[in-house]
C-alpha cells in the first residue's frame, strides 16, 4: 500500500503542532505533555459514510463535522480541548490525494480555531470511515459530568435546535432547502467556550448529538432525576420556523440529531451567572424545563397537554444513501 506513507507525509505536512506535543506524527507514537493539577478528557467518535453523512458531502464539510462532533464531547465535559488523532479508511489511498486535501482544508480548519494539534493516526483502505480521538485537560475534579444533576435544577439549552434535523428531513423529501439549516447540519459548531464558562456553575452537561429527548434522558439516568419540558420555551430558529410547522418541528428538535448544542442543569440561583457567561460566550441560552424527583422525562405543550415524541434517538442516515 504505497500510498499509505505518501498520504501520512501529506497529513504531517499540514498539521500544526503546539508546545505540549513532545513528539507528533512521524514516531510509533506521540508523547504529549498532560499540564499538572489537571485530568486528561479524551473522546473519541466515528463517522461512517451513508451512515452518519450522505455520501456525496463535500470533503472539506465531511473534515470539519469529524473534528467538531468529537470537539462537543469535549466541550459537554468542560475540557480545553488539546490534541487529537485521526484514523482515516479510504476506498482507494492512491486515487484520493485531492479528497484527503479537501478533507484536511475543513479539519485543520476548526482545529486552528481552537487551538488543537493533530498527533497522530491511521490510514488503512476500506469503505469511507473516519474516527477521531480528541484529548483535552480539565482541573482536577471539575470536569462536567452527567451525573450530577438535581431535582428541582433548571435545564438549560443553547443556541436553537433542529436545524440540523430539518435539513436531513429537507435532504430525505428532496423537495426545497434551505442552505442556512444544511449549514448547521455540515458544519456544527462546538460550545468549548460555554463548556469552559460552566464550569463550577452548571451541575450535570451533554452535547446535543442525538436529539434532546435521548440525550436529557442520558442525564436523567445517570443523575437519578426526572424531568419536565416546557415544548413552548424550546429555542427555535426564525429559519426552522419559516420552513415547518410547529407539530413538524417538535419531532425534529426532541428526536432529530446533530445540533451540537450543549444542554445542562443548574439551580435556578445560578441564571444570572450563567446569562453572564453565556453573553461573554456570545451564545443564547434557553431554559427549557426543569428538573424533578419523579423518574422520566415528560414534555408539555403551550397548552399544559402531555406530549409524547414519536422517537427517541436519532436514527442518522441509516438506510438511506
Ligand atoms: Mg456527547
Amino acid at each position: 500500500m504505497p500510498g499509505e506513507f505518501a498520504l501520512i507525509d501529506r497529513i504531517r505536512a499540514r498539521a500544526r503542532s503546539r508546545v505540549d506535543v513532545l513528539l507528533g506524527i512521524g514516531d510509533d507514537a506521540a508523547i504529549l505533555r498532560v499540564p499538572a493539577g489537571h485530568d486528561l478528557v479524551v473522546t473519541s467518535d466515528t463517522l461512517v459514510s451513508g451512515v452518519h453523512f450522505p455520501a456525496q458531502t463535500a470533503p472539506t464539510d465531511i473534515g470539519w463535522k469529524a473534528l467538531a462532533v468529537n470537539l462537543s464531547d469535549l466541550a459537554a465535559m468542560a475540557a480545553t480541548p488539546a490534541w487529537c488523532t485521526l484514523a482515516l479508511t479510504l476506498p482507494d489511498a492512491d486515487a484520493d490525494a485531492d479528497w484527503v486535501d479537501a478533507f484536511l482544508d475543513g479539519f485543520l480548519e476548526l482545529a486552528e480555531r481552537h487551538d488543537v494539534a493533530l498527533v497522530g493516526g491511521d490510514t488503512t483502505r476500506g469503505p469511507l470511515s473516519i474516527t477521531v480521538t480528541a484529548h483535552g485537560f480539565v482541573p482536577e475534579g471539575q470536569a462536567l459530568r452527567r451525573d450530577g444533576a438535581h431535582a428541582g435544577d433548571e435545564v438549560w439549552v443553547t443556541g436553537s435546535i433542529g436545524d440540523a434535523a430539518g435539513a436531513l428531513a429537507q435532504w430525505r423529501a428532496r423537495g426545497p432547502s434551505s442552505a442556512k439549516l444544511r449549514h448547521r447540519l455540515d458544519r456544527p459548531t462546538p460550545r468549548i467556550a460555554v463548556g469552559l464558562a460552566l464550569r463550577g456553575i452548571a451541575t450535570a452537561g451533554i452535547d446535543l448529538s442525538d436529539g434532546l429527548a435521548a440525550d436529557l434522558g442520558h442525564v436523567l439516568a445517570a443523575s437519578s432525576v426526572g424531568a419536565r419540558i416546557d415544548l413552548g420555551r424550546l429555542p427555535t430558529s426564525r429559519t426552522l420556523a419559516d420552513h415547518f410547522e410547529q407539530a413538524q418541528r417538535w419531532p425534529l428538535q426532541l428526536s432529530g440529531g446533530d445540533d451540537y448544542e450543549l444542554c445542562f442543569t443548574a439551580p435556578a440561583s445560578a441564571a444570572f451567572a450563567i446569562e453572564q457567561a453565556l453573553a461573554a460566550c456570545d451564545v443564547t441560552g434557553t431554559v427549557v424545563g426543569q428538573l424533578v424527583a419523579e423518574p422520566g422525562l415528560r414534555f408539555t405543550t403551550p397548552e399544559g397537554e402531555d406530549y409524547v415524541p414519536a422517537a427517541a434517538g436519532f436514527q442518522h442516515f441509516q438506510g438511506v444513501h
